[in-house]
């Protein structure tokens, strides 16, 4: 029985103290990390709704509903009626009688007839990207303007015809692979209606902002009333329209100048500032055709920078410095180029987001 007992004893598995501390942390490490993994993949776990803008006393505006409001008109397509209307960040909360989806010239004339003839206030509304609180009017009628989006082509005039509702999305697709966009913002995410009422810029400085893009407009006035405009027709309406926030009429549709689709190449060159003067004045001496577009950074250090430090924003909302591993003799990984990185513009691999082919003969 005593030898039975210790065979036992060699045999079975008895857990050490050491064993459980090390499952324990490894336990403790996957749950940490699961979590975390789970915590950065979510969706943001609450509205994003920062309540109505503060006004200028840093006083937080009450919301006040119209009193006595007119009925909402059974022939307009309401998406609202009543409640409120906030911008893309949540940053501006705003009451209003209603919002109206718009579709069509006719759409729009009806629903300005409706608020004049209810003496309410009008404010468009497209992807809701400008912030806050200088877009939407309290208690206005909201002119929803996202499916107001046809686009043509004219291959030959090198022209464009949109509808204000259009994201530059939706026309680089069309435009994509034979023409391409004169002048929009840095990323494509907005409408024409909403980037020709700022007057939006991009990088490119030989295109300037959308202003210099475009042939004419046809505008809806508060009257109801049609106008066409442009640089030289009804001037001073175009002026205002353009970069007006919306305040002087409806943008109907832009007939906007297009370019032939081109070839970027990105490339980095790393200098010490006081060769700065030298390297600027060689680029203002280039022809304006060939001119880069240039985006310095410093290294503050005052070292010579071999590598290119970059921001990137984590989800804690932190800002972090990143440093990139290549320089300028760094080779694009996939089209071995020498002078970007892979999926930068200039990149020649199919597949890469921000390839810009020159004209391939399809279908445009
Ligand atoms: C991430 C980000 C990046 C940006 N980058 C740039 C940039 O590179 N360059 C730049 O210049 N700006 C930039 N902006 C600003 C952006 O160009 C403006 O906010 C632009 O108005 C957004 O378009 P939208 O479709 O969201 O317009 P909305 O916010 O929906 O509307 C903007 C204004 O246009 C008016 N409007 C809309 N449709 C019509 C119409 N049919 N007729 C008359 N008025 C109308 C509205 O009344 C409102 O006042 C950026 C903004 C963000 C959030």
């Amino acid at each position: 029985m005593a030898v039975q007992r210790m065979g036992n004893r060699q045999s079975g598995w008895r857990p050490t103290r050491r064993l459980l501390l090390g499952a324990a942390v490894v336990g403790g490490a996957v749950l940490w990390g699961g979590n975390t993994i789970a915590r950065l993949m979510r969706s943001p776990s609450s509205a994003k709704d920062a309540g109505r803008i503060a006004d200028v006393d840093g006083h937080a505006l009450p919301l006040q509903p119209l009193e006595n409001a007119p009925s909402h008109d059974a022939g307009l397509t309401w998406l609202t009626k009543g409640g409120t209307v906030n911008d893309a960040s949540g940053l501006s909360r705003t009451p209003i009688y209603g919002m109206v989806e718009v579709g069509s010239e006719k759409d729009v004339a009806e629903a300005l007839s409706f608020a004049r003839a209810n003496g309410l206030k009008v404010s468009m509304a497209a992807v809701r990207h400008s912030m806050g609180g200088h877009a939407f009017d309290d208690n206005a009628v909201v002119l929803d303007m996202r499916n107001f989006n046809a686009v043509s082509v004219d291959a030959t005039a090198k022209t464009m015809t949109v509808q204000p509702g259009a994201t530059w999305h939706d026309i680089q697709n069309i435009l994509h692979p034979r023409f391409a966009v004169k002048a929009m913002q840095s990323t494509d995410i907005f409408s024409v209606g909403g980037s020709l009422s700022v007057n939006a810029h991009g990088m490119d400085h030989q295109a300037g902002s959308v202003a210099g893009s475009i042939r004419s407009l046809r505008v809806m006035l508060a009257d109801g009333s049609v106008l066409r405009c442009s640089a030289s027709e009804n001037a001073d309406l175009f002026r205002h329209v353009v970069g007006g926030y919306g305040l002087f009429g409806v943008v109907l549709e832009a007939t906007l100048d297009i370019v032939d689709n081109a070839v970027y190449r990105t490339s980095r060159e790393i200098i010490k500032s006081e060769e700065f003067p030298r390297f600027f004045s060689e680029v203002a001496g280039t022809k304006p055709r060939d001119r880069p577009v240039l985006r310095p950074s410093v290294d503050g250090t005052g070292k010579l920078p071999r590598r290119h430090d970059r921001l990137s924003l984590r989800k804690s909302g932190r800002a972090t410095a990143r440093r990139s591993t290549t320089d300028r003799r760094a080779r694009c990984g996939r089209c071995q180029a020498p002078d970007h990185e892979p999926g930068e513009m200039g990149c020649a691999v199919p597949g890469s987001e921000m390839v810009h082919r020159k004209d391939s003969g399809a279908a445009l």
